[in-house]
């Protein structure tokens, strides 16, 4: 694995900041409390994890009191082992990915040994009310969309969410095969729920957006859905989709999201037809 390496953290809120774990160039949340400090996202591995936990400690003057994984995926959860002893949180979904091949071979590629791997001591399914320290914050789960088990952090006093791969600003979002791209746009509107004009979002990867950002993200994937739909009923096959219309986002993402949809779609009994030529209407 390429070099791992921490920004220092960036003010994005009143006691909140935002640190960059690279190679994965992946958001780091800190809200600090009065008397601690929580954690948002782990980094890419044990050693890395406690690297964050021991730099956030350093920056935030308080300890870090609890941790939060947004989702399964390497960059944000396979670090939560580095932060032992602390009361961690995440979505239920993520105890049933710890034992499946697809993480399994995730670590290995990264040389973490599976069996190096953890998962959160509180898990729950739909909401959470969170202590950072003396602070409330919320952690709250919208349906599958990015992953089966996207949390969303709410920080009511500063108005401002850690949105996980929801949202991503650096690049566009992340189409993988755990995808849910049909439910995506409900999530994303669970999070602009939570939002007013003055909301800032810290996405997984890039800046902090606002809400039209959020807003424009979740028009695209909801039209990227509405599209395959549409060349599916064309009776266009995989290969021909990205000829048979036009795209809401540029094409390595289109052609790379093309396969994801079409096996969701077919898995839900919708399949490209052949389409007979007319012939002699009655
Ligand atoms: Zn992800």
């Amino acid at each position: 694995m390429s070099q791992f390496s921490l920004s220092s953290f960036a003010p994005v809120a009143d006691q909140i900041f935002v640190a960059v774990a690279e190679p994965a160039g992946v958001n780091i949340g800190l809200v600090v409390g009065p008397e601690g400090a929580l954690v948002i996202d782990t980094g890419s591995s044990p050693a890395q994890g406690a690297a964050i936990r021991a730099a956030a400690e350093a920056f935030a003057g308080v300890p870090v009191t609890s941790v939060l994984v947004t989702h399964w995926h390497y960059d944000h959860f396979f670090g939560l082992a580095g932060f032992a002893g602390l009361p961690s949180f995440g979505h239920e979904s993520l105890l049933p990915w710890l034992s499946r091949p697809e993480t399994a071979q995730a670590a290995l590629d990264l040389g973490v040994e599976p069996s190096e791997l953890v998962g959160p001591t509180v898990t729950f399914s739909l909401a959470k009310v969170l202590d950072a320290g003396g602070r409330r914050v919320e952690a709250l789960h919208f349906g599958p969309a990015h992953t089966d088990g996207d949390l969303v952090v709410y920080v009511p006093d500063a108005q401002l969410v850690f949105a996980g791969d929801l949202l991503e600003s650096a690049g566009p979002p992340s189409f993988g095969p755990d995808c849910r791209l049909r439910d995506w746009p409900i999530a994303l509107d669970g999070i602009l729920g939570l939002t007013r004009e003055e909301t800032r979002i810290v996405p997984g990867h890039g800046p902090v957006m606002d809400r039209m950002d959020a807003f424009d993200q979740r028009s695209r994937i909801s039209a990227l859905y509405g599209q395959v739909e549409y060349v599916i009923g064309l009776g266009k096959k995989v290969e021909d989709a990205y000829a048979a219309a036009e795209w809401p986002f540029e094409e390595a993402t289109v052609r790379a999201a093309l396969p994801v949809a079409y096996a969701q779609l077919a898995a839900a009994g919708i399949t490209p037809k052949r389409q007979l030529p007319l012939l002699g209407a009655n």
